[in-house]
């Protein structure tokens, strides 16, 4: 039997909608000569259909697409146009966002209203935020001497290959294609094979606005395949990879073998949240579950560590747990639900072999520590007190709704404690002193730090991560580097 593009997908709550299963290249939905994967409804464990994946030879089409409309018209369209283009597409999103939480919540687990009102709002106002840029990306005049013209032009890098993971399947995408689209880049984007849905309506929307075809390319495949073709690819200017440090580095060393990829990693994290004993306990309580137990702990961002000053720590934990068990889990599209399942059976095993880890570790169980109910891959909200950093749940990035909290007794002692760690992406303290949160923030070797609040974002601010969780920073101005390049002129003046 011939395999569909359009599908009819059934939703947890019993209603159906309607989702491609093909890829997304030339402005059509077309067939991929990978094999069929099957995307699961986390919730109750039940195929949601099977999508084509792409081979090299859908992968070299792609790419092919994306750098002829480079060449022949998006190179050539006015920059005020490409915001004009974006902004338009950021209408269609607002008005079909439902739809759009709706695919996220169906493939990935996540609550309906969280989909709608993070994921989906945030990659609006992603692409408003750099349609806004498109005309104002400037090279400047550079006085050398006086027979010379010198300038820059901030140029696009022509195909920039992206890979991203299954955790914000629409937010992650809307991270690279928006700066890259708003520098004059075209795109050629691969899904998680986990979390295809969402992106292929996305792309529905793109070539509705108006985007040449060409312009965006949305496909999916396994990573060791497809991924890597796409990353090996001479034709692909510049890699855009989020993803874990173990992938991340498999894509660094294959940007570098067809050609020299300009890369951008955004790669895995253990951040570490400290809590003062200055700090007002309530609130830090409320914003470092939250800095954990969003998304169910599958953030990148993730506080997964909590360091308690000594003379607090009972207090914190009991206002701790409190919070963990006012959780709400359920079905992504009950209204009441803030944590749905797990992303997948591999995950949810992993992070319950963690827990047992943590057992035997010596940490105690706090709170939760097994799964939610007998069916998806839910996960109680679980809270490891009594570590230490030489634990591996201290250490690791477990990917699930899992803290591990310990103590400190200097200030000195929690930072050390704190940079203990391979990884660097984000951190928080919770302090009334400003000198302590200027001393901590300063001396974290992380590339985001919140004071008195944790996980909050913006398109204006940039993202990125130190050590091993990667390089380059994903929006604000920032971002707009990681997607020209510089180009000097120099013309000597004839006649003066
Ligand atoms: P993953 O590394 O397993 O997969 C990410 C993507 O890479 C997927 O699309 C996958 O198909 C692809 N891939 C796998 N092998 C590949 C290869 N050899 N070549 C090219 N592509 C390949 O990660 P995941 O499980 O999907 O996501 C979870 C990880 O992502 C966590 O480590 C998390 O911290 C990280 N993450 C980081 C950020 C950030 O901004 N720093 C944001 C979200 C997630």
């Amino acid at each position: 039997m011939s395999h569909q593009d359009l599908q009819t997908a059934r939703l947890s709550n019993g209603k159906d909608i309607k989702v491609h299963t093909h890829l997304f290249i030339n402005n059509e939905f077309v067939p991929g000569h990978g094999p069929l994967i099957e995307t699961i409804n986390p919730v109750n464990e039940q195929v949601i259909c099977s999508v084509h994946s792409a081979d090299e030879s859908d992968v070299n089409a792609a790419v092919k697409a994306a750098n002829d409309c480079f060449k022949n018209e998006w190179r050539k369209i006015a920059p005020a146009e490409r915001g004009r283009l974006m902004n338009k597409l950021a209408d269609l999103m607002q008005r079909d966002i439902d739809e759009l939480a709706t695919l996220d919540a169906l493939d990935n687990g996540k609550a309906f209203t969280i989909a709608r009102d993070v994921d989906v709002t945030d990659s609006i106002g992603c692409f408003r935020y750099f349609a806004g840029w498109a005309d104002k990306i400037h090279g400047k005049t550079i006085d050398t001497t006086f027979d010379k013209l010198c300038y820059t032009r901030h140029e696009p890098l022509g195909v920039v290959g992206a890979v991203i993971p299954w955790n914000y399947p629409l937010m992650m995408a809307a991270w690279k294609f928006a700066p890259a689209l708003a520098a004059g880049n075209c795109v050629v984007m691969k899904t998680s094979e986990v979390t295809p849905l969402s992106l292929y309506k996305f792309a529905a929307l793109c070539k509705e606005a108006g985007f040449p075809a060409g312009t965006v390319n949305v496909i999916t495949g396994y990573g060791h395949t497809t991924g890597n073709y796409l990353s090996n690819h001479p034709g692909v200017s510049k890699m855009a990879f989020t993803g874990s440090t173990v992938t991340g580095r498999k894509v660094m060393e294959a940007s570098s073998k067809s050609n020299l990829k300009k890369l951008q990693l955004e790669l895995g994290g253990k951040s570490a949240q400290i809590v003062c004993a200055d700090a007002d306990l309530e609130s830090a309580a409320v914003w470092a579950a939250g800095g954990i137990f969003n998304n169910h702990g599958q953030s990148c961002n993730a506080g997964s560590r909590i360091l308690v000053h000594e003379s607090v720590h009972d207090k914190f934990v009991q206002l701790f747990v409190k919070e963990a068990e006012n959780i709400k889990l359920g079905d992504p599209f009950d209204v009441e639900t803030f944590q749905g399942p797990q992303i997948s059976k591999g995950q949810f095993e992993k992070i319950l072999s963690y827990i047992e880890l943590g057992k035997k570790e010596g940490a105690k169980v706090a709170y939760g520590g097994k799964r939610w109910g007998t069916t998806g891959y839910y996960i109680e909200p679980t809270v490891f007190i009594n570590c230490n950093n030489n634990m591996r749940v201290m250490r690791e990035e477990i990917f699930g709704p899992v803290v591990a909290i310990g103590t400190f007794k200097t200030i000195e002692e929690a930072i050390d404690i704190a940079n203990d760690s391979d990884y660097g992406l984000a951190g928080g303290v919770y302090t009334s002193n400003i000198d302590t949160a200027i001393k901590v923030t300063n001396e974290v070797k992380t590339g985001t730090m919140w004071v008195n609040c944790f996980d909050v974002f913006d398109q204006s601010t940039p993202f990125g991560g130190y050590k091993q969780s990667g390089f380059g920073k994903e929006l604000g101005k920032y971002a707009l580097q990681e997607y020209t390049q510089v180009k000097v002129v120099k013309i000597l003046r004839s006649k003066l």
